[in-house]
């Protein structure tokens, strides 16, 4: 057995954070009232308490942020030379390092994050992402695109709330250095990393009407991805409404990049290091409780070692500490809403019925807010639910393989195709796996890692078009990329 440490609690002050009772809409650089919207909370999943009123974006709403886009598109960023854009987006990427500590804080509170990982993970990648493509705005000719390839126009962009602020910045980064103006919609359980991002672009002086931020549920994102003064719109989040959305702009004309759901295969091989393989793991299941559309949540092992990953695994899930998200020593936050919460039970409570063995160690769990303790599921077979469907929860599937070729076929086995990891020391094998996984992005001895100039996206039911690196301007500007 570990030895188990005794933590004194550590917690991060919510000083830094000044939350406003309400929000209104970001629209034409100033917070306005909805016109035909309205209102709903948004809370802190570890306590329920309700953290501030946010507006809901109607039909006018959507339509008076979209034609703020376009009027900015026309007049300012548009014709705004790219080295003078590339000043906005590095002046924006400095105030998110600036008010890192405030942004890492109120992502933990509202969506239930470990600080320490929207410390050390978030809110830097999403400055890095401003940083990036600030480079690149004055250097759109060299891209490979051509040599003057021109902005597509006004961009719609959904995003979920599993990554508030990265995922916005995701978005907002490339559209804007290619001279595109935007209009974003966050998650409804996650809109206040969003709104402070709007008050960082008022300080930072980007003028107005080139992001707006509409907050809403579903119908404000339904409303907006079907206005017809788009030119351009991305989505991340739902295999399932990614497809509404392709069918509702089927014959538009307009461009769509979706980012979907996964269900990742993370293979072990017997000769892999054994201790940095359980951490790879880990991360790339317990990240973020398991709400990580790469997470790698079906651990495919190799026969000889299952034995001893699954002990070794089980060894460190028991030194996991599970709790307060504020809590610097926090490693598993909570669930971000009970809607979330719910499914991650019946998929779980599927697993069991199934046949499954499910495993978890002891810990307590919160009696308020929205918690799930880290699950291992054994015995797992490719019929199950629990080894087809995206969890997007901390549960893993374990599953093992014999041969290269039966890792490869059981790994594909998948509608999905967003990521995969490979675990062995021969780099031979490393390249003979990569070339046959048929997943967007493939880690090979490490998991869950990002950087703004690596690209990200998926293959069949994960969805189309990258994010990051120089495909990522791809998804902004006329003409595609040539190699
Ligand atoms: P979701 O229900 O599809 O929601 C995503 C966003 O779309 C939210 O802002 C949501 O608003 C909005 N929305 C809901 N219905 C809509 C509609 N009919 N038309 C337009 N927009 C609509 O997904 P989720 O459950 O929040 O997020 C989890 C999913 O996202 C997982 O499947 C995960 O794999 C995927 N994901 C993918 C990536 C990637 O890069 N590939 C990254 C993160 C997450 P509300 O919040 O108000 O419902
Ligand atoms: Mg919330």
């Amino acid at each position: 057995m570990a030895p188990r440490f005794v933590y004194a609690p550590a917690p991060e002050s919510r000083a830094v954070v000044n939350l406003r009772p309400s929000y209104g809409l970001f629209i034409d650089g100033e917070f306005v009232e909805p016109i035909d919207g309205g209102q709903f909370k948004t809370e802190n999943p570890s306590s329920q308490e309700v953290l501030a009123e946010v507006s809901s974006a109607g039909l006018a709403d959507v339509d008076r942020a979209v034609r703020a886009a376009r009027r900015a598109h026309e007049e300012v960023w548009g014709p705004m030379p790219g080295r003078e854009r590339s000043k906005y987006i590095f002046r924006v990427a400095r105030i998110l390092q600036e008010r890192s500590r405030e942004l890492a804080v109120l992502e933990s509170l509202d969506n239930g994050k470990p600080i320490k990982e929207s410390r050390d993970v978030d809110v830097p990648l999403a400055a890095a992402h401003f940083f990036y493509y600030a480079g690149w705005a004055d250097k759109l000719a060299y891209a490979g695109l051509g040599p003057g390839p021109k902005p597509l126009g006004v961009a719609g962009q959904v995003i979920p709330w599993n990554f508030p602020l990265l995922m916005a910045a995701w978005k907002l980064a490339p559209a804007l250095a290619t001279g595109n103006t935007c209009v974003l919609k966050p998650a409804e359980t996650t809109p206040l990393s969003a709104l402070l991002l709007a008050e960082i672009l008022q300080q930072a002086d980007l003028p107005a009407g080139v992001v707006n931020i509409i907050t809403g549920a579903g119908d404000t994102g339904a409303a907006l991805v079907a206005h017809p003064g788009l030119d351009k719109v991305t989505f991340t989040g739902s295999t399932e409404v990614g497809k509404q959305i392709q069918r509702r702009l089927a014959g538009t004309g307009r461009r769509l990049t979706l980012e979907l759901g996964g269900k990742a295969a993370n293979i072990v091989f017997e000769d892999a290091p054994l201790s940095q393989a359980v951490e790879g793991i880990v991360n790339g299941i317990f990240f973020n409780q398991g709400q990580v559309c790469c997470a790698g949540s079906r651990l495919l092992v190799q026969e000889p070692i299952a034995e001893s990953v699954v002990e070794a695994l089980k060894r460190r899930l028991e030194t996991l500490r599970l709790g307060d998200p504020l809590d610097k020593n926090t490693d598993i936050g909570a669930i971000n809403s009970s809607t979330q919460l719910d499914k991650i039970r019946a998929l779980a409570a599927s697993g069991e019925a199934e046949g499954a063995q499910r495993w978890s160690p002891s810990c307590t769990l919160p009696e308020r807010g929205y918690w799930f303790p880290p699950t291992l599921f054994t015995g797992v077979v490719p019929a199950q639910r629990i080894a087809r469907e995206e969890i997007f929860g901390p549960v893993l599937s374990v599953l093992t393989f014999r041969t290269p070729d039966e890792a490869v076929e059981k790994a594909n086995n998948t509608t999905y195709g967003l990521s995969a990891g490979i675990w062995t020391e021969k780099g031979s094998r490393i390249l003979h796996m990569a070339a046959r996984l048929r997943a967007g992005v493939v880690w090979a001895n490490t998991f869950n890692r990002f950087d703004p100039s690596s690209p990200f996206g998926g293959y069949r039911e994960s969805g189309f078009g990258r994010e990051g690196g120089r495909h990522g301007l791809e998804a902004y500007l006329e003409g595609s990329l040539d190699g």
